[in-house]
């Protein structure tokens, strides 16, 4: 058996916790270029989902495909070379290093996807460096660009605060930077684990920019984004999945899942 020969695609997954069903049974494909939210109360499950979506958590059942390769099984580390980016639910930025330097170290992640074991090698890094100080510098220069792309795309929220250590940053711009690490590493697809939590309705509305920016700039990414603001979600999302209780409750367009009847009753509570 195969999965679908592009996209990520959880297979009737689900993770129990010693009597806790976290996630009971749930199918999830994310295409490349599209947007899926995924909403529900707190303790759904969305979380979860993520955590054995990027490896970081183990499935109990079911089945995980990466562009039509089985990924259940396989380390964090290597789903994330494999092309999946996510950010955390709270931010986990390093609080010393720079805007700069944590954006870099999101470039570097990038640079040993597809080059596998020969990249991740320091000895062969270092062998690379002394024959060629040419390709070296070039890398560098591509690195740096890519550093910057990346955190201009934030506006000047970032690229101005560059050489500041994380530590200094507002909240939402600590957040914006997680992001900017994630991004930074080029993923084929983007998992964001409420972005907009603890975001006032302005910054809540920048991050919905970005992400339509984000759309617009990179037409293949496709984009899991667990959101509660539903502002974000109509406005962002192509499909909306509802899970409550570790199930799927409802999925379809923003406005045929959200005013879903069952929906309204068990997300909003009333
Ligand atoms: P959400 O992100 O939708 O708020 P979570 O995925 O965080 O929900 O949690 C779903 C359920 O699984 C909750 O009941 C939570 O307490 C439980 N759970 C999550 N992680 C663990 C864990 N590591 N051990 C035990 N229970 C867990
Ligand atoms: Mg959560």
């Amino acid at each position: 058996a195969a999965g679908p020969a592009r996209g990520l695609f959880l297979e009737n997954v689900a993770r129990h916790f010693s009597g806790v069903k976290a996630v009971d049974g749930v199918t999830v494909r994310l295409a490349p270029g599209e947007t899926l939210a995924l909403v529900g109360p707190n303790g759904a499950g969305k979380s979860t989902l993520l955590q054995l979506a990027t490896g970081v958590d183990r499935i109990t059942s079911g089945r995980i495909w990466l562009d039509g390769r089985r990924i259940d099984g396989l380390s964090a580390e290597r789903i994330a070379r494999l092309g999946v980016g996510r950010s955390f639910q709270t931010s986990r930025v390093f609080p010393a290093l720079t805007v700069w330097q944590s954006t870099l170290l999101g470039v570097q992640a990038r640079l040993l996807r597809g080059t596998g074991s020969r990249m991740a090698n320091p000895l062969h890094e270092i062998a690379g460096a002394l024959l060629g100080l040419k390709g070296w510098r070039q890398r560098e220069a591509e690195q740096e660009a890519i550093v910057r792309d990346t955190l201009q795309l934030f506006g000047d929220r970032l690229w101005p605060r560059r050489d500041q250590p994380a530590y200094t940053l507002s909240y939402a711009n600590r957040r914006r930077l997680e992001i900017a690490r994630v991004l930074a590493a080029r993923p084929d697809y983007l998992l964001l684990d409420e972005p907009a939590a603890g975001m006032n309705p302005t910054e809540t509305a920048e991050l919905t920019d970005l992400v339509l920016e984000l759309r617009r700039l990179r037409p293949a990414l496709g984009i899991l984004v667990v959101e509660h603001k539903l502002s974000l979600v109509r406005r962002v999302a192509d499909r909306v999945m509802v899970l409550n209780h570790g199930r799927m409750l409802a999925e379809g367009t923003p406005e045929a899942a959200l005013d879903h009847p069952e929906v309204v009753e068990a997300y909003l509570g009333r």
